[in-house]
């Protein structure tokens, strides 16, 4: 029995004249992912992406290929579907060879039909009610249950062929990679930042990453840690780069100049400035943080007021309306989680003032700030910076 993988369009579906362009992003990724996997051709009709294996798949190999697809962003739903040939004969031939393992253990169901091709003979009901007839005969103890079924069956009859299904699972939503453009992520070793990476990946952005050491205040583990975070985002975003910038010599000079209760406000303006740089230099148009309103002292309005205006383009938080539990819940979706709280300190852990401020007024950071000297410190910082490229799949 032939199996494919059929993956339906998220969004993309509302699109207009752009959906040609939105489309070959999409293949373009489940190509990526699908080469790394096996042989598997893949095509597109009808608002769905095939993935047909070009000889014996094992059941294992498309698996594997199906949780690849799972993490595709763009589609709403993917599945595995077995292949008929258009006619009602092979269709329930199919269906009761394909469907008892399946619906092996499950007590409802329901069967759904939908045909493209108008002229095949019988309608969607009539195609339903005869598989659904077949379901009931050779799986024992099922029944139908129209409205809260446990699994649904669907049958398809396209164009050249049709398929059957049970048990679509959910796409990982959002737009195709690249759709939005690239987007700097500042990351950290926690847990937000990933996740914020992560929910801007999943709107289609391709994703740089920037993050900043304190050696030796910070270790090598801390720096191993975010290598690894960034590894394990590239099951989503296929690659990412890494660039590294040390703060320590800013850090010192600062704790030495400059009121305590500053320390953190100035410390983010200054990566808030080198993190446009990098920008700059990459051609990324728009900034990521995971920063949560009110979550710690520098995450307040008045001290991300302070931060945002020496950033030149866009700064994209979208944690910002998370409660922390909400932040978790996605980090251990994507399985970040468990390497984010591996006990090494941040940058911004290193010299934390006692009293943070927490309303800063601009003219009043600006003023600490002119006891350095800014430009210096930025060059200096600017000269440490190296970048690790990190892929998904060796090539
Ligand atoms: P997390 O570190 O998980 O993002 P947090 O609550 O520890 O969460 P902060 O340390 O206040 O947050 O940092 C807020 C944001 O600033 C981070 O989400 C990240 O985008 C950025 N940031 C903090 N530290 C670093 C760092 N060392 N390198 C790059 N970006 C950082
Ligand atoms: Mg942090």
């Amino acid at each position: 029995m032939k199996k494919v993988i059929l993956c339906k369009y998220g969004e993309i579906i509302l699109k207009g004249q752009n959906k040609s362009k939105f489309e070959s992003m999409l293949l373009k990724e489940v190509r990526r992912r699908a080469d790394a996997v096996g042989d598997f051709k893949v095509t597109y009709a009808q608002s769905t992406v095939k993935i047909e294996p070009r000889g014996d798949a094992s059941d294992g190999e498309l698996d594997e290929m199906l949780d690849q697809a799972k993490k595709v962003f763009g589609f709403a739903g993917v599945t595995v579907a077995a292949v008929a040939e258009k006619n009602m004969d092979d269709i329930l031939r199919v269906a009761g060879e394909y469907l008892p393992s399946k619906l092996e253990g499950v007590k409802t169901f329901k069967c759904t039909a939908k045909r493209s091709d108008k002229a095949f003979p019988l309608t969607s009901p009539e195609i339903s009610a005869e598989v659904g007839g077949k379901i009931l005969s050779c799986v024992p103890g099922i029944k139908v249950d129209l409205h809260t079924p446990q699994v649904e069956v669907r049958v398809e009859v396209r164009d050249s062929e049709a398929y059957i299904h049970a048990g679509q699972e959910k796409g990982a939503g959002g737009n195709p990679p690249g759709s939005s453009g690239r987007g700097l992520l500042l990351l950290s070793g926690g847990i937000d930042s990933p996740v914020a990476g992560y929910m801007m990946a999943k709107r289609g952005m391709f994703i740089d990453a920037l993050h900043f050491e304190s050696f030796p205040y910070t270790s090598e583990l801390a720096r191993e840690k975010v290598f690894t975070l960034a590894k394990e985002l590239t099951e989503y975003t296929g690659r990412i780069r890494v660039h590294v910038i040390s703060l320590t010599h800013i850090q010192e000079v600062l704790r030495d100049n400059c009121d305590e209760d500053y320390f953190t406000l100035l410390l983010r303006r200054f990566m808030m400035e080198l993190a446009v740089r990098v920008a700059r230099e990459f051609e990324i148009p728009a900034i990521i943080t995971g920063e949560s309103l009110g979550q710690v002292a520098s995450q307040t309005l008045p001290a991300l007021c302070v931060t945002d205006p020496v950033a030149d383009r866009p700064v994209f938080r979208p944690c910002i309306g998370m409660d922390k539990d909400e932040i978790v819940a996605v980090a251990r979706k994507i399985g970040t989680f468990d390497t984010s709280v591996l006990p090494y300190e941040d940058c911004c852990t290193v010299f934390t003032p006692r009293h943070p401020r927490t309303s800063p007024v601009l003219e009043k950071v600006v003023a600490q700030e002119a006891k350095v000297d800014r430009e210096a410190l930025l060059e200096d910082a600017w000269a440490t910076r190296y970048s690790v490229l990190f892929k998904q799949f060796e090539d």
